[in-house]
């Protein structure tokens, strides 16, 4: 049987998952590594070790499942977004540590940008709005405070990347620098409907373009595997032949082929994600476009918005107020409830982001009583991670977006109580698929697409299984208005 190797390199972790032609998942293995913080929101990984926990999470993957090199028909990689690293061409060595997604340090430039009137510019050309999560800056960081890295880079002795063309260039033993369409669209640097670089963002963040990885489609030739990776020897040679962001690698590891088709991945945050098909529409409610993939020569675009705080309220609750002892007791203590009496709770506790866009606005609990129970409030938490979803969707639908099924994943997207009430608030089927790796296996299809593993994506679609769907049976029309008033309360609201 033909096999397709994942690796998920993440924020906190990275992995390896091993598929077989089924789509069933064959073998995994995971290793969480070290987060640094410097300064307070700075954040740093060491390139060292993204690449360590990577290489050995795919050498132990591949031992678990017994498998030989033949029978890995090729390798994809998805990874954490926008995370920047600068290195040497000659040694291969990193020039310091990458800067995170998460990391605020490069703020100031981003202020620089706006006050040269470029953010109209940025959003045109890039899909994005100004910000320092983006590569851009965190890249212009780089070059302007890491001392003899500006005439080292003018000199063409350095590569820059995101984690994907870091792991692109290790794995293929410094023959291929390279990143994916999708990874390129989440620079600010990258002109998503020309798929180039694009010289004048370059010019305004005085970044030399030949630092820059080529732009490639998403599901195609990354090189191959080095002959002395540690532990890997054998596999040398093993082609990598796909690679995607992660939130764009769930949404086609979701299957979400089609526009109009979206997912929204529940886990600290939330991110949604709708297929918008060969048009990049430009949003004017604050959501992001980007490139999700290119396949067999066709570029499909994608609609994104997250919400900051999700699950990460359910571990508030826990952690913080010490009211329950498991997410799952929130979902049981939820369930004996009919509704929230009234209680709505706005995790808006680092600010909220699209389409409500107020940094100062902070967490709320509005309209308690001396009746409200803990069971009122973990359903009003729940419930407002499915109301944070449904203004996401809505301002898709502003931007003449509109969905008709949602599908779900990430870890809380188990709570059935949660998923119920959010087909009612929405109004449409919500999806859960019964496999719940849905960003390894996006990466493994792009890979087995271009290695001919499996014909085309209708064959994959043959072989998804729903683990359920969630119908809406409930009016909550009138609830959704209260929560927009209990939004409007949480906003403006932090010291300046
Ligand atoms: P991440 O990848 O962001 O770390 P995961 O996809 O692993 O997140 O999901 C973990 C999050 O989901 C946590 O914030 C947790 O509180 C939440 N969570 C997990 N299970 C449940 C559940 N049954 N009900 C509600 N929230 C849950």
């Amino acid at each position: 049987m033909k096999t397709v190797a994942a690796l998920d390199q993440g924020t906190t972790s990275s992995r390896a998952i091993l598929f077989g032609e089924d789509t069933a998942v064959l073998a995994a293995a995971q290793r969480p590594f070290r987060q640094i913080y410097p300064q307070p929101a700075w954040v740093e990984h060491d390139p060292d070790d993204i690449l360590s926990s990577t290489l050995s999470c795919l050498a132990e993957a591949l031992g678990r499942a017994g498998v030989s090199p033949c029978d890995v028909a090729a390798i994809g990689i998805t990874n954490q977004r926008e995370t920047t690293v600068v290195w040497d061409r000659a040694t291969g060595r990193p020039v310091c540590n990458a800067i995170v997604w998460q990391c605020r340090r490069t703020a100031p430039i981003v202020e620089r940008l706006r006050a040269m009137g470029m953010a109209a510019d940025i959003h045109r050309i890039t899909g994005l709005v100004p910000d320092a999560y983006f590569s851009a800056t965190k890249l212009a960081w780089i070059l302007e405070n890491v001392p003899g890295v500006r005439a080292r880079a003018e000199k063409g002795e350095l590569c820059a990347g995101t984690v994907d063309s870091w792991l692109i260039w290790n794995l293929t033993g410094g023959r291929v620098h390279a990143t994916d369409y999708s990874n390129a669209s989440r620079t600010m640097l990258f002109d998503i409907d020309r798929l180039r670089w694009d010289e004048t963002l370059c010019a305004a963040l005085r970044i030399p373009m030949s630092l820059l990885p080529e732009p490639r489609p998403s599901s195609g030739d990354f090189g191959v595997l080095a002959d002395d990776l540690p532990g890997l020897e054998a596999f040398a040679g093993v082609p990598i032949r796909g690679c995607a962001g992660d939130q764009p690698a769930s949404l086609f590891g979701q299957c979400c082929f089609a526009p109009g088709e979206a997912k929204n991945t529940y886990g600290t945050g939330c991110f949604l994600l709708q297929n918008t098909g060969e048009v990049s529409p430009r949003s004017r409610s604050g959501l992001l476009t980007s490139v999700a993939w290119q396949l067999g020569g066709k570029t499909t675009y994608a609609i994104e918005g997250s919400v900051f705080n999700a699950g990460s309220s359910i571990q508030w609750l826990r952690d913080e107020l010490g009211l329950i002892s498991s997410a799952q007791e929130c979902d049981r203590l939820a369930e004996t409830v009919p509704d929230t009496g009234d209680v709505y709770f706005v995790s808006a506790f680092t600010g909220l982001g699209a389409p409500h866009w107020d940094m100062y606005a902070r967490g709320t609990a509005v309209g308690l009583t001396r009746g409200t129970t803990k069971a009122h409030l973990c359903r009003a938490a729940l419930e407002g991670i499915a109301y944070q979803t449904a203004d996401l969707v809505r301002a898709m639908a502003e931007d003449g977006c509109t969905l008709s099924e949602l599908r779900v994943d990430g870890g809380a997207s188990r709570s059935d109580v949660m998923m119920r009430f959010q087909a009612d608030v929405l109004g449409i089927p919500v999806r859960r698929p019964a496999m719940t790796e849905t960003t390894a296996a996006g990466a493994a299809y792009l890979a087995g697409l271009s290695a001919g593993v499996w014909r085309d994506t209708a064959e994959i679609e043959a072989l998804l299984r729903t683990d359920r769907v969630f119908l809406p049976e409930n009016d909550v029309s009138a609830r959704y208005a209260r929560w927009r008033q209990a939004v409007e309360l949480s906003k403006n609201w932090a010291a300046r």
